[in-house]
């Protein structure tokens, strides 16, 4: 359900899996690897927390609303940084070679084109809303 966000948390630098299978198997990875469980599915959300995984439950898919509630819980970045982009494919950290990025793994290419003005656009979105939300105080971990 979220898999447009997954892409993001790539292009953001953190080692992010979009899950298709089995939930319980998913929880089972989730533990054994250390991840957190981001999810818009009440059922996981709960079973993940009788199970002591973190996991965050996330009401929208918009993806600047997600980014912000995401940093909110648990302090993620939303500031690109080219040095520890990862491929929005496959989840491999990149190679940056001056204005390009290279997946070893799937070998494709990325570079600053037109797409990066609306990339620029939503992440400001995100911390606008982030910093809109921390003046108000809210909390979604309360
Ligand atoms: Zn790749």
């Amino acid at each position: 359900m979220l898999g447009n966000l997954v892409t993001w948390l790539r292009i953001l630098g953190y080692d992010t899996e979009y899950w298709k299978g089995d939930d319980k198997e998913m929880l089972e990875i989730a533990k054994k690897e250390g991840r957190i469980i981001l999810t818009k599915d009440r059922g996981v959300a709960r079973f993940a927390e009788k199970n002591g995984i973190p996991v965050l439950e996330l009401m929208s898919s918009d993806v600047p609303e997600a980014l912000a509630t995401t940093a909110e819980a648990f302090g993620i970045s939303l500031e690109f940084d080219r040095k520890r982009t990862r491929c929005p494919v496959c989840n491999t950290p990149l190679k940056s070679y001056g204005s390009r990025w290279l997946c070893d793994k799937c070998g494709k290419e990325y570079w600053i084109g037109s797409h990066w003005v609306d990339i620029s656009k939503r992440l400001s979105e995100a911390r606008r809303i982030f910093l809109e939300r921390k003046s108000l105080g809210s909390n979604v971990l309360k």
